[in-house]
């Protein structure tokens, strides 16, 4: 028997309702699958260009604990940027307070009428926004988000900025996880990640190469007579140097490598798909640019040595974390006893 156009009408309503919710689903699986902030950002300012059918985006985040205002977020897409524009946004700026507010999306006309006034926007209007829309966890706002030009033509519809809003709601909660995240696993000190997140990271890192075979390295490393140079120099060149010797390990690696700070004045590195022979030239490597890298301090140029222990996972040997740091740090004793500012392999 056919339907009555009613129940077609309900049914059709239904399944949309079905359609929209499952999009939603995934929006929330894919913004929920990193912590990494950077993949976190491209995968929100992706999601929202594929899902709103804009050309541009962008985002506007706090760059650290005590930054007091939004920045464009390096990785907006499409829009084109001019030299010596400032695009942030301050926090206390009457838009910010604004979205805080009003949980509700805008255009830059409703701003305008809303601010009376561009004063602390014009970075971002000069962008040409078709759509700002706030980013809001446990009622606050942390963020903002820019869409640029829109494939079809028109002003957006009161459900496509509800529908937006929904993501933007997912987004900043992911934000604020990812955030936390940040901020718990790295040394404000050195910058660099700290020991749980590197042992963690070792733990995975161990697990996948044992199943594909491909090799891994770690790196154990101790800044050579580091108490005699705090005593000498003090404790807040120390501190100085400590940095600048992380500065040096960082830049010495590629992105998929992990440089952490192990514990006080030690540092150690995570090399995945690296041999101990390749592993050994990084390790020189890092070694020759610490010793060639002077730290300024209050008029002195200061440097210091370090030593370093490598080690390679052998699945058949290294049953756990411990056991492969502890022949790294095994080889670093060895440095240590042969003289200090050299690098010394496992076994
Ligand atoms: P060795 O060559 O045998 O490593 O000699 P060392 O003096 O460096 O010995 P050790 O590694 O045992 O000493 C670590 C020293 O590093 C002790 C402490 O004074 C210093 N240190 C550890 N953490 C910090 C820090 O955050 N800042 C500063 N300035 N010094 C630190
Ligand atoms: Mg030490
Ligand atoms: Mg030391």
């Amino acid at each position: 028997m056919p339907e009555s156009p009613e129940i077609e009408a309900l049914r059709a309503e239904y399944e949309k309702q079905v359609y929209d919710l499952k999009q939603l689903l995934e929006v929330s699986k894919s913004l929920n699958s990193t912590l990494d902030y950077h993949n976190l950002i491209d995968a929100i300012l992706f999601t929202i260009m594929g899902q709103m059918r804009v050309l541009k985006a962008g985002l506007l985040a706090k760059k650290g604990l005590d930054a007091t205002q939004f920045s464009l977020h390096r990785n907006y897409k499409g829009f084109e940027l001019s030299h010596g524009v400032d695009y942030s946004v301050a926090e206390d700026h009457p838009l910010v307070k604004l979205f805080a507010r009003s949980s509700r999306c805008c255009t830059v006309e409703e701003a305008l009428a809303r601010l009376g006034g561009e004063r602390g926007i014009e970075g971002l209007i000069s962008l040409g926004p078709s759509l700002l829309v706030p980013l809001k966890a446990k009622g606050v706002v942390n963020g903002i988000i820019l869409l640029g030009d829109r494939i079809e033509s028109g002003p957006f519809a009161e459900e496509e900025r509800d529908y937006v809003l929904t993501i933007a709601a997912f987004a900043a909660i992911a934000i604020d996880n990812a955030f936390l995240f940040e901020m718990t696993t790295t040394d404000m000190m050195t910058k660099l990640k700290m020991k749980h997140y590197f042992y963690t990271m070792l733990l995975e890192r161990m697990g996948q190469a044992a199943s594909s075979g491909e090799p891994l390295s770690v790196v154990m490393m101790d800044i050579d007579f580091f108490k005699r140079f705090n005593d000498c120099y003090g404790h807040s060149c120390g501190d100085a140097v400590l940095r600048q010797v992380a500065k040096v390990v960082q830049e010495s690696v590629r992105s998929i490598d992990l440089a952490a700070r192990y514990g006080g004045e030690e540092f150690c590195l995570l090399l995945p798909g690296t041999g101990l022979a390749e592993a050994m030239a990084v390790a020189e490597r890092v070694r020759a640019g610490v010793a060639g890298t002077a730290t300024e301090y209050e008029g002195r140029c200061l440097s210091v040595t370090i030593s370093l222990g490598v080690a390679e996972y052998d699945p058949a040997r290294d049953l756990s974390g411990k056991s492969l740091i502890d022949r790294a740090d095994r080889a670093l004793y060895y440095a240590k006893q042969g003289g200090r500012d050299r690098s010394c392999a496992a076994d």
